[in-house]
């Protein structure tokens, strides 16, 4: 049975939050067997938690999670990158709220954690999967649904609504390598129209060409991929997803879904564990 996984060495992350426009950075600290994901305050290590004991905030255009009079925001990419590597075990100590951007994608998180190199460890590595298939479904056609599965692959249709943003269908087996080529250097896109209204809401400060794709009445920028968009909304996801406390098994079949929907697949696991179980493999 494959054994769980921790970082050789520590590695630091620095830049600033898309969001609140402020220098963050993060280091990942080696941790031993079945200790999780855990983030903590670098300032105050009595706040913390462990990924997967807290249901995600309801809030707009990030990943929330917030317990103990403290949170940290924008955690999907940096959860997306060590799901899809297998970092079971690991501390997040966060200096800031907010998990830097970089460029936009989960590539930096990906090669630092390749750089640092991964340590195996005795216990054996557990996943989820949900019992029978859930369905998560609102008025707005929103929808994700989860069968079960030994496998990871991702079904997605956006709804854009805007040509320059792309095809708005992906689908794929996900496993570690494909994630590492084609998911992971998708970056953050926007549309400049919208900034305005973001910026009076406090959000998107510190967004710009260097981390976010800019829908214009052109691309303002070069794309890594024609379809980088719903290949982004794949990565956010899956960073989603993350927040379950151990990395998903199974199909996974979404709809024009954002933060705000796919936080509910942690919500139910967290309130409704009968219906899940884990697996080896
Ligand atoms: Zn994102």
């Amino acid at each position: 049975m494959l054994r769980q996984q921790t970082l050789k060495q520590r590695v630091k992350f620095s830049g600033i939050g898309v969001h609140s426009g402020l220098a963050s950075s993060l280091t990942l600290v080696p941790a031993p067997q079945d200790t999780g994901v855990v983030f903590c305050n670098a300032s105050n290590p009595e706040q913390r938690f462990r990924v997967g004991t807290v249901i995600p905030e309801v809030a707009p255009h990030a990943t929330v999670i917030k317990t103990n009079g403290w949170y940290v925001t924008t955690v999907e990419h940096l959860m997306a990158a060590l799901r899809m590597l297998d970092v079971d075990n690991v501390v997040v100590e966060m200096q800031g709220n907010e998990v830097p951007i970089l460029d936009g994608s989960a590539l930096p998180f990906v090669q630092g954690i390749l750089d640092a190199g991964l340590q195996e460890q005795d216990a054996v590595r557990r996943y989820l999967t949900p019992k029978e298939k859930l369905r998560f479904a609102d008025e707005k056609g929103r929808a994700i649904e989860i069968e079960p599965s030994e496998h990871f692959s991702i079904s997605y249709t956006a709804d854009f609504n805007h040509p320059l943003a792309g095809c708005t269908t992906f689908s794929a087996e996900i496993p570690s390598e494909f994630f590492i080529d084609k998911i992971a250097p998708a970056r953050t896109f926007g549309y400049l129209e919208q900034l305005p209204l973001l910026r009076q809401h406090k959000l998107a400060q510190g967004s710009s060409l260097s981390n976010t794709i800019v829908i214009g009445q052109e691309l303002l920028n070069d794309t890594r991929f024609p379809d980088e968009c719903v290949r982004h909304k794949v990565l956010d996801l899956i960073g989603d997803l993350g927040l379950l406390p151990y990395r998903l098994l199974g199909a996974v079949n979404a709809s024009k879904t954002s933060h705000n929907f796919n936080r509910l697949v942690a919500e139910h696991c967290l309130q409704h564990s009968e219906l899940w179980q884990e697996v080896n493999l």
